[in-house]
């Protein structure tokens, strides 16, 4: 059998992976050695040398986008479709697994994924329920404290309090909240995991189901794996002892201690320790090579990490070109930075490169909108991953929840966020009202109003404008059943009214809101649920889950060449020509948390390794010397990563102004200079108090902007103004 293009285009250490006899594997290598080629081509070569069906086969990877590239690049080296095989999120898997095991699961049929901002409003509610004040039980940390107990697979119940009230009152509203959800037939992201580490934990037949089935567990980016993913992970594997007979995977894990970053969400990097110790004969394979970047751009990464401890350690090395120095742009503020950003894009591309090309990276998704806001002035199309996703927008959750309230009328978060939406005179008195009955009835809102409506107790106009919401679902749920779900989706969008009030709205927004809703048609017809294995899900399910699953990644086959625009951490795992890294500030990133921590900050510069190291040819870094951020004004340092990464692989195209790059120490000093900084209160002679707003310029030839209080702004040679600073 020739088997060239499996192998053809591997390394030695690379090959030895693909073809190792069956048996635990450990792949730890840096980033752009291949590790992810490693794996695809472990997969083609499992399915074509060694028999494997590919019904036996499932791959784990962190992105929807890597589940789907990972795919057609097996399918490409297989020269066909492949069906049967499991490729997916850890979350996208753990969902088809409940999808087809419900009723094992304890779920309702039509259960409904929350995404964070619904499970945010689930816990309002059940607050609300508890009559406890959301000042002192904050809903974001509620939320934090129930999903980190879920990532490491506990209970309520299995929680001792040890007697602290503080603790014993959140595992009330834990306890509140998971009755909640179950009897809304909802489950949040870390639920899905949950739920079906224990489906195959304690359903002994399904678990020696999928433990046949499996024969081959291949996990990438295993360094983000938290508690649960790990121990699911196990669960379907081969153990040595032979407690569960011959039955279990191989399992095949691909990772690079250096570029964890999910710590702050509950991954653990030791689980490659675990690993090791779980699967003691597993063999290692190290890669060291890297064919991704330029020598210039990795040794400036190898630099940067070199500065964490705790390192497993790896020598990166690669026999690419030097390439260009790294640029280095100090921005006077964010409009500027956006300017220089795309002002370099145009050129780029003015050479013939494509706009899927060119990546810019942030730390925060804040910092996406100005960078939006210039590509569309200029008329380039972008593309956003993550951010206010397009499904999370208001509109579109508007319309997803009438969906969703079609196919559960049990899901009291969808009924809540739709009942006056738009409005038909239902007030708050009224919800709430709804609200108690359902907890003294113990059971749904849409069951509560069913009843109230027959009750005197209403007002004639809110006992209308009630009846009439409920006939208005139920109406809407007889006419489209039989449609195909775009139709659906049209339906419900017109005849909810909702089209109707975004129309009315003013402005450009509202306009955006409607072409959303439109939008939302399209994402419908385009859904295309193809599944080689059979499940029990209807189309509408299927989308609704897809929704809250996959959000962003709706409009991404319709959409043209487009530059692409996304945090750093959603850019794991992906590689580009022409990389930006924008805001490399001090506060910013690493983030103002994070420097006061010293493991957060190691893990900032793991997320710095791995933004550089997304570069293939060119890479650029900006910062601000002022910046607008959530409503405020910062005029902050350049980041200490900055001066981690050696003088020699950077090429300044504008120095900055008092502020500099403060080289090699690693720790962050106030740079004196001249002592003026933007931002500076300085005092003149004849123009009075003032503030420093731009500088330009080197030594005798310095420059300054001041905005003085009285006379206004302008600009002064620094050595002839003497300022004085205040
Ligand atoms: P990351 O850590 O960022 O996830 P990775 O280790 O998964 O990176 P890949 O994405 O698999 O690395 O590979 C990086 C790049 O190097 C890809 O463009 C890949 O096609 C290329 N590459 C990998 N191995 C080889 C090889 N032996 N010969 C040529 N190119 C290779
Ligand atoms: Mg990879």
């Amino acid at each position: 059998m020739d088997v060239s293009h499996i192998l053809d285009g591997l390394n030695p250490a690379q090959r030895e992976a693909v073809t190792a006899p069956p048996g635990p594997m450990l792949v730890l290598a840096g980033a752009g050695s291949g590790k992810t080629r490693v794996l695809v081509h472990r997969m083609a070569w499992l399915i074509q040398v060694e028999g494997v069906s590919p019904f036996s086969l499932l791959a784990v990877t962190f992105t929807n986008k890597a589940a789907s590239e990972m795919r057609h690049r097996v399918e490409a080296l297989q020269q066909m479709p492949v069906s049967g095989m499991w490729v997916g999120t850890f979350h996208g898997l753990a969902h088809r697994m409940l999808r087809t095991h419900w009723k094992e699961a304890n779920l309702p049929q039509a259960f409904q994924v929350l995404d964070s901002d619904d499970q945010l409003r689930m816990v309002k509610r059940v607050l609300r329920t508890l009559e406890l004040d959301e000042t002192r039980w904050i809903p974001k940390m509620i939320t934090g404290f129930i999903n980190a107990r879920k990532d490491e697979g506990l209970r309520a119940q299995h929680i001792d309090s040890g007697g602290d009230p503080v603790q014993q009152q959140l595992l009330r509203i834990y306890t509140a909240y998971e009755v909640a959800c179950q009897r809304a037939g909802v489950v949040d992201f870390a639920e899905l995991l949950l739920r079906t580490l224990e489906l195959l934990r304690d359903n002994q037949e399904l678990r020696a189901h999928y433990r046949s089935r499996f024969r081959h567990v291949l996990v990438d980016e295993f360094q983000d794996t938290n508690t649960i993913q790990y121990a699911w992970v196990r669960l379907l594997a081969k153990d040595k002892s032979g407690q569960n007979g011959n039955t279990g995977a191989h399992l095949f894990i691909v990772g690079d201690d250096d570029q964890a970053i999910y710590g702050w969400r509950g991954a653990r990097v030791e689980n490659i320790h675990s690993f090791k110790k779980d699967f003691p004969d597993c063999l290692m394979v190290r890669l060291e090579q890297n064919y991704r970047s330029t020598s210039t751009i990795l040794n400036a990464a190898n630099a940067l990490i070199s500065r964490n401890d705790d390192r497993l350690g790896k020598n990166l090395w690669t026999q690419g070109e030097q390439g260009e120095p790294i640029q280095l742009y100090a921005a006077f503020n964010e409009q500027d930075e956006a300017r220089y950003v795309i002002d370099s894009i145009k050129r780029w591309l003015e050479q013939g490169n494509a706009r899927s090309d060119v990546a810019i990276l942030y730390r925060s998704n804040a910092q996406s909108r100005l960078f939006e806001e210039q590509l569309m002035m200029d008329g380039l199309p972008y593309r956003v991953y993550g951010g206010l996703r397009f499904f999370e927008r208001a509109e579109i959750k508007d319309a997803l929840a009438y969906l969703r309230l079609l196919a559960n009328r049990a899901d009291d978060g969808s009924f809540e966020r739709v009942i006056n939406q738009p409005t038909r005179g239902i007030g708050n008195k009224t919800v709430e009202q709804l609200r108690e009955l359902a907890k003294d009835m113990n059971t749904s809102m849409w069951k509560a109003a069913e009843y109230l409506v027959q009750q005197p107790g209403l007002t004639a106009r809110a006992g209308n404008a009630l009846k009439g919401f409920l006939q208005l679902v139920e109406s809407m749920q007889q006419t489209v059943e039989k449609l195909p779900l775009h139709e659906q989706t049209e339906h419900v969008i017109q005849h909810s009214g909702l089209l109707t009030h975004y129309s009315q709205e003013k402005g450009e927004k509202a306009e955006a809101r409607v072409e959303n809703l439109q939008e939302l048609v399209n994402a419908a017809r385009g859904f295309d649920f193809h599944n080689s294995d059979v499940i029990e899900m209807d189309m509408l399910t299927a989308f609704l889950a897809h929704a809250a699953l996959e959000a962003g990644d709706a409009q991404a086959e319709a959409w043209e060449d487009c530059v692409q625009l996304m945090t750093l951490h959603s850019a794991k795992g992906l590689e580009f020509p022409l990389v930006f890294i924008c805001g490399v500030e001090e506060g910013l990133f690493p983030s103002e948390r994070a420097r006061s921590e010293g493991g957060r900050l190691q893990e900032e510069r793991r997320l710095c390794y791995v933004g550089i190291t997304r570069a293939r040819q060119h890479l650029v870094l900006t910062y601000a010397e002022r910046r607008r951020l959530y409503g405020k004004d910062y005029y902050p340092m350049p980041s200490q990563f900055l001066g981690e990464i050696p003088s020699e692989y950077i090429q300044d195209v504008r120095f900055g102004s008092g502020k500099q790059v403060v080289r090699n120490t690693g720790s962050v000093q106030q740079s004196a200079g001249n002592g003026i900084m933007i931002g500076q209160r300085v005092m003149h002679q004849k123009f009075g108090e003032g503030m420093v707003t731009n500088c330009e310029g080197q030594g005798s030839h310095a420059r300054v902007e001041v905005n003085f209080r009285n006379s206004g702004s302008k600009w002064l040679v620094l050595a002839y103004a003497n300022l004085q600073l205040l």
